[in-house]
């Protein structure tokens, strides 16, 4: 599959069309997604949408992304579109309106392929949680895609699309980008809207981009970015600042946080990459985040605190599915009961459970006091390099099936959510290895610094 950029060059030579390429790419999705899975639809008007792109071609609207076919997680809305944030509770649910983010994608004329398959309302690591059946990982079927974005990175990886739109919440994007071998942006919070993403924790949300390469990721990023008054959270334009491009970066590691429980072959490609940054220059320093060793467990009273106010609102009255009961109370308790997977439901509690009054100050409480902790640990790591690596995920992917225990699959996000717990930007890019597995490093930056991880990002794909 082209990447984006030559697509683009492609599409302003006039060597290909906007419709021959989503013609292209629906007679690939047909020959090859009923064994991956990483569609939950494919629309019906991907032909007119891309006629529309190459009017606009012709009228001299063209944008870098007019014509490019393009993937939504099932958690973002588009209007007159079904959604269902992969959960029969919002069985036949259609978007009442746009999403920001893909709105600015629509307007840049990109062309919409259909819904990406995921984990029910964002929360896994795998897809398995879809209460749809899982996405197959395109590199080896008998493995997972990561998760929860699962079907967008696989979308990625199979070469169906050149981008997608996931969304990370604790890992949703950079976990699958890495089991996936494709490049995964987790942008600074705020700087993407999240009006009109199906809300799983409103502190720790943010949309962003899967692509082939970092300099894609960016220039959609670039399109998606913005504030929003529709989102009260999004930074204000002059967030961001054009910063001096540096020849050589200061790479912090972790290394007591990334030398525990990990697999040998990441452990060992994750080395080989410091190693190849070394010999370009960047300077690889050991540092110390004394409290991230929390973030896991913050993570895992914050998000379904938020969690559970955030589904709150399913009821079997507002949205999709509705099961009658004996009474309003009965209607509220069968829907719920039938629409919701297990994992919504184990959050729903433990969240309603930490935010309950008796335990109120003894979890939430302190998890966000030591959410403050860990955010000044980055704070105060960022005077002193660019930016920290760690690799993406503990282990390749796995084996669909093979966790079946809940929280041995939260091991899965140790790397990735102390990025959301402090609100920084992170990217996962494919580390060059033998394996034939893909594998990622994560790149952490300072807010706003996605800068950083752009330059990091292109040197790491440099060392192939
Ligand atoms: N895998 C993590 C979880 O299950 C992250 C999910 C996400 O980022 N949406 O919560």
């Amino acid at each position: 599959m082209k990447t984006l950029s030559e697509l683009a060059g492609e599409l302003n030579a006039g060597t290909t069309s906007a419709v021959a390429l989503a013609e292209a790419t629906l007679a690939e999705i047909e020959a090859r997604d009923e064994s991956i899975h990483a569609f939950l639809e494919v629309y019906d008007d991907v032909l007119a949408q891309a006629a529309h792109a190459d009017n606009m071609r012709a009228d001299g609207k063209a944008t870098p992304l007019t014509g490019i076919p393009i993937v939504l997680k099932d958690n973002m809305l588009l209007s007159g579109k079904r959604v269902g944030a992969a959960s029969k509770i919002l069985e036949g649910y259609v978007a009442p309106y746009t999403a920001t983010a893909v709105q600015k994608l629509q307007d840049a004329g990109a062309v919409f392929i259909g819904r990406a398959n995921c984990d029910e309302f964002a929360m896994g690591s795998s897809t398995e949680n879809s209460a749809y059946g899982p996405t197959k990982n395109p590199h080896d079927e008998t493995r997972v895609p990561g998760g929860s974005s699962g079907g967008s990175a696989a979308a990625v990886a199979a070469g169906f699309v050149p981008a997608a739109l996931g969304s990370d919440t604790g890992g949703s994007i950079r976990q699958p980008a890495s089991f996936c071998g494709v490049v995964g942006l987790k942008p600074t919070y705020g700087s993407v809207s999240r009006n009109g993403l199906i809300a799983m924790g409103s502190s720790l949300d943010v949309i962003g981009p899967f692509a082939q390469t970092v300099d894609d990721a960016r220039t959609l990023f670039e399109v998606i970015k913005g504030n929003d008054p529709m989102d009260s959270t999004t930074l204000p334009d002059n967030a961001y600042v054009s910063h001096e491009r540096k020849q050589n970066l200061v790479v912090g590691v972790p290394r007591a946080f990334v030398s525990e429980g990990i697999d040998t072959a990441v452990a060992q490609a994750f080395e080989k990459t410091l190693e190849g940054l070394a010999r370009e220059g960047h300077e690889i320093v050991d540092i110390a985040l004394p409290y991230i060793k929390h973030a896991l467990a913050v993570y895992y009273v914050i998000m379904p605190a938020e969690v559970s106010t955030n589904l709150s609102r399913f009821d079997g009255v507002k949205y999709g599915l509705q099961v009658a009961g004996d009474d309003l109370l009965g209607d509220y308790v069968r829907t719920r009961r039938e629409g919701f997977g297990p994992e919504p439901r184990r959050r729903t509690l433990l969240g309603t459970y930490v935010l309950s009054a008796g335990y109120y100050d003894a979890y939430y409480g302190k998890a966000t006091q030591v959410r403050e902790m860990i955010r000044d640990d980055f704070s105060n790591a960022f005077k002193n390099v660019d930016v920290i690596a760690t690799p993406t995920a503990p282990t390749p992917p796995f084996k669909i099936g093979e966790i079946a225990d809940p929280l041995s699959m939260y091991l899965a996000d140790i790397f990735t959510v102390p990025a959301n717990i402090a609100g920084i930007p992170g990217i996962s890019v494919p580390m060059p290895s033998k394996s034939a597995l893909p594998m990622g490093i994560q790149f952490l930056a300072a807010h706003t610094r996605e800068d950083l991880l752009f330059h990091i990002g292109e040197e790491v794909e440099a060392l192939k």
